[in-house]
């Protein structure tokens, strides 16, 4: 169905990211991956899909960074046809015990990031008449938790950004659309586990079901898999009219 599109996934050497990346190139899309850590290993197994795969190191808090991922983009693939800004960090504390510069980097990295790299992959977009933006928000994007300030901030602030751009783009092909999962079991929500199984004195399990408990009403955990099928779906010529919707996939959570 992507054939011959290309595919840019922010911080999707982990997680979220890489089981998008992977669901749109099992689509036939050539994807572009982003992040810190191991890259060897997802680059190869995407490859293994018989579609191309490139890699570019940008930190998302830099924005000279992703303005030369955004130039290997244009050079090697032609563009960008498909940008999920997905890249994104969490810390937990109250806000008046929240380090400055966390609360920058999460600005940075969770927001601006995906202002930089939309303003420059859209007039190529544009100019092909078709494109996609997906905004990997969260339900944090749409209800607050405590301890999360700068968090809850950067993913309410993607959610206005993805329908004002929505807005803009309104009578072009290209969608703009955020999608918000709740609790999905990452290295980045991994951390989250710990640090309640260590608060309640509990084994992983057991902080695992009190988290889910708290929050998910379906008890489960969103898996990345199921985040790429909404991807592959926004990408389809069925969502051709979705602008604009912060989408949540969240076992009930938002609808408290
Ligand atoms: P993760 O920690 O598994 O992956 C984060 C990815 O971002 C990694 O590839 C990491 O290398 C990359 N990254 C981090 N900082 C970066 C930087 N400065 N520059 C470039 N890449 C960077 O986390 P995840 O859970 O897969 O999160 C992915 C996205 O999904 C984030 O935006 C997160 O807020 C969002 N999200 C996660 C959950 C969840 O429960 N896990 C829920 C809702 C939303």
């Amino acid at each position: 169905m992507l054939n011959g599109k290309t595919a840019l996934v922010t911080g999707s050497t982990s997680g979220i990211g890489l089981g998008i990346a992977t669901s749109l190139a099992q689509q036939g899309a050539n994807v572009i991956l982003n992040g810190f850590g191991d890259h060897d290993t997802p680059l190869r197994a995407l490859q293994t899909l018989g579609v191309r795969v490139g890699y570019h190191g940008a930190d998302m808090s830099k924005p000279a960074e992703i303005e030369a991922m955004m130039q290997m983009a244009q050079a090697d693939f032609g563009g960008v046809d498909i940008l999920v800004n997905n890249a994104g960090i969490q810390h937990v504390a109250n806000v008046e015990d929240f380090p400055p510069e966390k609360w920058d980097a999460i600005i940075a990295i969770n927001l601006s990031s995906a202002f930089h790299t939309t303003r420059l992959a859209l007039p190529g977009m544009k100019a092909r008449a078709w494109g996609r933006v997906i905004n990997v928000a969260s339900t944090h994007g749409l209800v607050a938790s405590a301890q999360k300030s700068a968090y809850v901030a950067s993913k309410h602030g993607i959610v206005g950004f993805t329908k004002a751009v929505a807005l803009e783009t309104a009578t072009t092909g290209v969608t703009v659309n955020a999608i918000c999962p709740g609790w999905v079991l990452t290295p980045l929500v991994q951390k989250q586990v710990d640090a309640r199984a260590e608060k309640d004195g509990v084994d992983s399990e057991e902080a695992k079901r009190r988290l889910l408990a708290e929050k998910q009403p379906s008890l489960q955990f969103t898996t990345p898999e199921q985040l790429g099928g909404l991807t592959v779906f926004l990408c389809s010529p069925a969502a051709d009219n979705v602008r604009g919707v912060a989408w949540n996939v969240d076992g009930g959570w938002a609808a408290q």
